[in-house]
């Protein structure tokens, strides 16, 4: 590819990241931005190396055959920033805490949470937004705990789907619902909710460190966490799809050990578009020996609908890294 071309994708993700952070540095009166918290101005320095940190990752992910690595090392650092906030923060440096108030890290409070306490948090306001503007990639660039799930399920994937996952994944969201509306119908006091919902990550903990290590694939995100649910039944309000191409595809199944989230397996392949649980995270693409596997959106082509998403994607995951935080 020419130089300039390879320099588009990463100037605007470096363009749209200042974007999103420079009205948040001059309009929210708390400083947002950490740097902002400790040296009045250095908000500045940590949007531009934030903007910069999002055009070397857009780079690098132009190349489908990096998107793998990339991906899981770019999520990870997210996530290892998020935690070390938040223990920063409960010992007793409150400036790294988003409001001074402690929230409990585990994605299945996006939903019980506001159900329980009767209004929305600001943590569900921005899941709803990123659903709408990038699909399922909540699930594959933008939640701190996933990149755990991603990093245990390294190594090699199962090709057989896993067992039960739809009959496992809607027990668990209608659970986490009815369990949320009864809890506050009940009053049941706030520590007794709060341990619960520690339980409840303590087994998504186990799962990962259990099941995902040993399958090989996303079991805690694909077949247990509600949210993740939520994500595959709602991904379908944002246009990007991904699609296998009907003639070229060979059905040699070299792809369906790539898939962490159990989203190519035989009859996937055979229906020519990934299941339901896929999160559009691009890794199966370049093991595609005959090119088959492409992003779709109304009327680009599928480079440019690829170059697209990476560039809501990788903006989105940029600023909320600088964001992010309990
Ligand atoms: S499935 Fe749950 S834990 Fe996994 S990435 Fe999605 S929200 Fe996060
Ligand atoms: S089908 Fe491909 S894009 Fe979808 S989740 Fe699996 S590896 Fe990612
Ligand atoms: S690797 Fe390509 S050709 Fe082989 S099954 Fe997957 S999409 Fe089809």
């Amino acid at each position: 590819m020419h130089n300039t071309r390879l320099l588009r994708l990463p100037l605007a993700v470096f363009l749209f990241a200042l974007f999103l952070l420079i009205p948040v540095q001059l309009m929210v009166e708390n400083p947002m931005l950490l740097l902002e918290r400790f040296l009045p101005g250095a908000g500045w320095f940590e949007i531009v190396l934030i903007a910069l940190y999002g055009a070397i990752v857009a780079y690098k992910m132009q190349d489908p055959s990096k998107v793998q690595t990339w991906r899981r090392y770019t999520w990870l650092a997210f996530s290892v920033l998020f935690f070390s906030q938040l223990i920063l923060g409960l010992f007793g440096f409150e400036r790294f805490l988003m409001t001074g108030k402690l929230h409990l890290p585990i994605p299945m409070m996006i939903l019980a949470g506001p159900i329980y306490r009767g209004h929305l948090s600001v943590m569900s306001i921005l899941f709803v937004s990123t659903l709408v503007l990038s699909g399922p990639a909540w699930c594959s660039h933008l939640c701190y705990f996933g990149a755990v799930d991603s990093i245990s399920s390294v190594g090699k994937t199962r090709r057989t789907p896993i067992r039960n996952k739809w009959a496992l994944k809607s027990t668990v969201l209608l659970l986490v619902i009815a369990g949320a509306i009864v809890l506050r119908w009940m009053k049941v006091p706030v520590i007794t909710a709060t341990l619960l919902a520690i339980g409840f990550g303590v087994v998504g903990l186990g799962l990962i460190l259990l099941v995902s290590r040993r399958e090989g694939r996303m079991v805690h995100c694909t077949a247990y966490c509600p949210i993740g649910t939520i994500v595959n039944l709602t991904r379908f309000v944002n246009p990007f799809r991904l699609t296998i191409d009907q003639n070229s595809c060979t059905e040699c199944m070299v792809c369906t050990t790539t898939c962490k989230y159990d989203a190519l397996n035989r009859k996937d392949i055979a229906a020519r578009k990934p299941g339901i649980t896929c999160t559009l995270c691009g890794d199966c693409l370049s093991s595609c020996h005959a090119g088959s596997i492409h992003y779709r959106f109304p009327g680009l082509s599928s480079q440019r609908a690829r170059y697209l998403y990476l560039f809501i994607t990788i903006s989105l995951h940029a600023a909320t890294m600088a964001l992010a935080r309990m």
